[in-house]
C-alpha cells in the first residue's frame, strides 16, 4: 500500500470510505520519541491492520497558553519517524479541520468527574475535557478497531477507556508500558525543555518511586511521608503524591493487590508526572468450569502467551485418586487417608513449553490419571474434606507469589478468591461430550459412544456441583464464557483482552 499523508477532514473521510481493512490508530501531538515509536511498532507487530498516526497539537487540552506556544514542533522528523516505524498513513489536520468554526456537529465532551478530579485534574482544569473532545472527534473520523495509548499517561488512559464505554464506541484500547530514558525518567515530548539539573532532579524523583515499588514487594506497605521528605530535601516541589486504586483512582485499600503510586513535581518551569504500580504478588487468573468446557487447552495457551505458570488442579485430584486406587486404600477411613496425605508428593514438571508431566512420589502418572477408571472415581474422592483441605493448601503454596493461571472447579471461589481475573468457562453438554471424545489425552474415552459419554459427564457435573465443600459454582465476580461455536483461539484472545483490561501492561515481567 502506498504511504499517504492526509491533511484535510474531507480527505480523511474519503480515505476512510475507501479502506476495507481494519485500522490501528495512534494519536500523537508530535515531537515523536521512543515512546511513540514503541506504540507505532507495537501496532505494526500486533496484526496486519492499517496503521494511522495522527499529529495534532490539541489547543483544548492546554490550560496554559505559554505551554501551548512552546510545545515542540518537529513535523518533518515526525513524518520520517512514523513511516520508518510502521505507519501506513499520517493525518496532520489543522485547528480549523478539527474544530471548524460555527460547526454545530462538534461535540465538546466532559471527562467523568470521579476520574478527572483526582491527580492531574486538580490543577489542570479542563485538560481532560479537551483530551476527550479531541479523541472523540478523531475516533469518529477514523473509526479504528484499535486505539494505541501509552500507560505513561495512566489517568488519561482510564478517562479514555471510560469515554469509549460511555459513548459505546466500537474500539479496543491497546496499551504499552511507560518508556523511559537512560536516566530512568519517562520519555515525554516536553523533555527537550529540561536543563541538565532539572533532569537530575526528575531522575531522583523517579528513582524514589522505583525504590518504593521494591520496598512494597517486601514489606507490603508504603510510607508516603518518607518519600515526600526525601524528595522535598532536594528542593523538588511536589504537586501531589498519591497511593490509589489503579482503576477507580480512589484511595488504595489494604487488600488491593495492585495499586498505583502516582506523583507530579515541578522543577523550574517544568511540570512532570510519573508513576509506578505496586504489587503484593504477581497477578492470578482463575479459570473454573465443568468437564470438557475446554479449560485445559485454553488455560495452557494463556499461560504460554502471558508467560504465567500453569496450574492444573484437576490433575492433582486425579493424581491423588490414582494413588488411592493403586494402593487400594480405604479412603473413607480417616487414619488411612491421613497416612497417605502425610507422605504424598505431587509435582509438575514441564518437558516442553506446552506440556507438563505429573509425578506422584516420583512416578510419572501423566497418562494414567486420564483413564476412565480415574475419571469415574475422582469426583467422589475430591468431595472428601481432608483431601480438599490438603490440596487447596498445596495449590495456595504454588500460587503464593502469583504469576499463574489456575484451572479447576473452586479456584475463583476458594483457592484464589482474590484472583485479578475470574473466568467461568462452560459449553453445552453435547459440545463437551464431542470434545471429550476427540481428546487425545484420554485414549479410552475415544472408545465410548457419545451417548454414554454424555451420561458420564452429566454424572460428574452433578457430583462436582452438589458436593458439600467448595462445589463447582460460578464465583459472583467471575465472567462466564459459553464456548459453543467459538474456536480455541477466539476464547483465548477474549480472555487475554479481559486480562489486559484489568492488569496494566507495566506489571508484566519482561
Ligand atoms: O479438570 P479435571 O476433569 O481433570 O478434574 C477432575 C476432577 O477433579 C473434577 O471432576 C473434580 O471432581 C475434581 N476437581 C475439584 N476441584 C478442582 C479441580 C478438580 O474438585 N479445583
Amino acid at each position: 500500500m502506498k504511504k499517504v499523508i492526509i491533511r484535510k477532514t474531507e480527505e480523511i473521510e474519503n480515505w476512510r470510505r475507501n479502506i476495507n481493512s481494519e485500522i490501528n490508530f495512534i494519536p500523537t501531538m508530535g515531537n515523536l520519541h521512543n515512546g511513540h515509536i514503541k506504540l507505532i511498532s507495537t501496532a505494526k507487530n500486533d496484526n496486519s491492520n492499517i496503521n494511522l498516526v495522527s499529529i495534532f497539537i490539541n489547543p483544548l487540552q492546554f490550560d496554559n497558553k505559554l505551554d501551548l506556544d512552546n510545545y515542540p514542533k518537529t513535523i518533518d522528523d515526525d513524518i520520517k519517524i512514523s513511516f520508518s516505524n510502521g505507519a501506513d498513513a499520517i493525518f496532520i489536520p489543522s485547528n480549523e479541520d478539527i474544530y471548524p468554526p460555527n460547526n454545530k456537529n462538534i461535540k465538546f465532551i466532559k471527562a467523568p468527574i470521579e476520574l478527572s478530579s483526582a491527580l492531574c485534574g486538580l490543577k489542570r482544569i479542563g485538560h481532560f475535557d479537551g483530551v476527550c473532545t479531541v479523541v472523540y472527534r478523531l475516533l469518529n473520523l477514523i473509526k479504528p478497531t484499535n486505539l494505541y495509548l501509552g500507560e505513561k499517561d495512566w489517568q488519561q488512559l482510564l478517562i479514555l477507556k471510560n469515554l469509549i464505554q460511555r459513548k459505546k464506541l466500537n474500539v479496543a484500547i491497546k496499551s504499552i508500558p511507560t518508556q523511559r530514558d537512560f536516566d530512568g525518567i519517562p520519555l515525554s515530548s516536553r523533555n527537550v525543555h529540561l536543563t541538565k539539573n532539572e533532569r537530575k532532579l526528575i531522575s531522583f524523583f523517579s528513582s524514589k518511586l522505583f525504590e518504593a515499588k521494591k520496598d512494597f514487594q517486601k514489606e507490603k506497605k508504603i510510607n508516603l511521608n518518607e518519600i515526600i521528605k526525601k524528595v522535598s530535601a532536594k528542593k523538588i516541589s511536589i504537586e501531589y503524591l498519591e497511593h490509589l486504586h489503579p482503576y477507580t483512582l480512589q484511595k488504595a485499600r489494604l487488600d488491593d493487590n495492585i495499586s498505583l503510586l502516582a506523583g507530579a513535581i515541578r522543577c523550574g518551569e517544568t511540570r512532570l508526572i510519573d508513576h509506578v504500580f505496586l504489587m503484593k504478588r504477581r497477578p492470578i487468573i482463575a479459570i473454573d468450569g465443568p468437564a470438557g468446557s475446554g479449560k485445559s487447552t485454553v488455560t495452557k495457551l494463556i499461560a504460554k502467551k502471558l508467560k504465567l505458570l500453569y496450574l492444573d488442579t484437576g490433575a492433582m485430584y486425579r493424581a491423588l485418586s490414582w494413588l488411592i486406587v493403586k494402593e487400594n486404600i480405604d479412603y473413607k477411613k480417616e487414619k488411612k487417608l491421613q497416612n497417605i496425605l502425610k507422605d504424598i508428593s505431587i509435582i509438575f514438571k514441564s518437558n516442553t513449553s506446552s506440556h507438563q508431566d505429573v509425578y506422584v512420589n516420583n512416578y510419572c502418572v501423566t497418562e494414567e490419571i486420564r483413564s476412565q477408571k480415574i475419571s469415574s472415581i475422582v469426583s467422589k474422592i475430591s468431595s472428601i474434606k481432608e483431601i480438599r483441605k490438603f490440596l487447596v493448601e498445596e495449590q495456595r503454596k504454588i500460587g503464593e507469589l502469583g504469576g499463574l493461571v489456575a484451572e479447576g472447579r473452586d479456584i475463583g471461589t476458594t483457592v484464589f478468591p482474590h484472583a485479578e481475573l475470574k473466568i467461568f468457562l462452560t459449553a453445552s453438554i453435547d459440545e463437551r461430550a464431542k470434545r471429550r471424545k476427540s481428546d487425545k489425552n484420554s485414549k479410552d474415552l475415544q472408545e465410548i459412544d457419545l451417548r454414554t459419554l454424555k451420561e458420564l459427564i452429566k454424572k460428574r457435573d452433578f457430583e462436582d456441583s452438589n458436593r458439600e465443600i467448595s462445589p463447582l459454582i460460578k464465583a459472583n465476580d467471575a465472567i462466564e464464557i459459553i464456548t459453543d461455536g467459538y474456536s480455541i483461539n477466539e476464547v483465548v484472545d477474549k480472555i487475554i483482552d479481559l486480562y489486559n483490561d484489568k492488569i496494566p501492561k507495566e506489571t508484566e515481567i519482561k
